[in-house]
């Protein structure tokens, strides 16, 4: 679903290279997570893709369409959950199914239902500063993988959470995607966290970055939360 063709960019008119003809490719449903030290490029690589800077060279493609430097071909997950705050957390939901191009009181009673499988019915009419930093995250990424995009970037969603918290987020996150499936491409600082979400991971290199190392993740694991635990920690032990 996304495709990564010879990608550069370099800053300060040049002097400063930090993607050197970078090809990648995200299969449609695969979880892709990329690993590599700080300043090698990942949040850059990230903008190029979401069309919020243009690459120096090279193209991008989602789902058979060329993207280059366009926008709105994603759904993204910022570190900092960011619903809107004006809008119940309903209201939140229904406007990425709206945008889905679902039809207003369906919308309305889908994003019951799926606040009612995370968790958060309780919430639904609430107004977002209400609930928990950890709530709010469910909350997003719930809108993240509800929205109409195929391809969803991730840029260290778990990065600012303390290590239980982290551990339901990522429970969350693949039972909310095994039921509603989408590429998927994490940035993340955590080896184990690579691991445990993803079927590939990609290594880069410091800037310019290259690509490593790629490592197909080479157990299957159970993703719904009550089945992956146990088995998937006794495989790595
Ligand atoms: P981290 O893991 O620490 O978040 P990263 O891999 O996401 O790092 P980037 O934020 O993409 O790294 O930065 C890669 C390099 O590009 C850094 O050296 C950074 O200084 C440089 N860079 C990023 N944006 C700009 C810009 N607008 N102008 C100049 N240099 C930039």
């Amino acid at each position: 679903a996304l495709e990564l063709k010879e990608i550069r960019k370099s800053f300060d008119a040049g002097r400063k290279n930090v993607l050197n003809g970078l090809s990648l490719t995200v299969a449609e449903n695969e979880f892709v997570s990329i690993v590599g030290p700080s300043g090698s490029g990942k949040t850059t690589l990230f903008q190029l893709i979401g069309g919020l800077e243009q690459p120096t060279g090279g193209e991008i493609w989602i789902d058979g369409k060329q993207v280059t430097g366009s926008r709105g071909h994603i759904s993204y997950m910022p570190q900092q959950a960011s619903l809107m705050p004006w809008r119940s957390v309903s209201a939140n939901i229904e406007l990425a199914l709206g945008i889905a191009g679902m039809e207003r009181k369906e919308a309305g009673r889908q994003a019951r239902e799926w606040l009612d499988r995370i968790g958060l019915a309780e919430y639904a009419d609430s107004y977002p500063h209400v609930l928990s930093g950890g709530m709010q995250q469910r909350v997003s990424f719930l809108r993240a993988l509800l929205s109409p995009q195929t391809l969803m970037l991730l840029d260290e969603p778990f990065g600012a959470l303390d290590a239980l918290t982290r551990q339901q987020m990522q429970q969350w996150l693949m039972s909310i995607w095994e039921q509603n499936k989408r590429s998927v491409l994490l940035v993340t600082h955590s080896i184990e966290e690579a691991l445990l979400l993803s079927d590939r991971i990609l290594v880069l290199s410091s800037a310019p970055a290259v690509i490593l190392e790629e490592i197909i993740v080479p157990f299957a694991r159970p993703r719904s939360p009550q089945l992956w635990r146990e088995p998937l920690f006794n495989e790595l032990k």
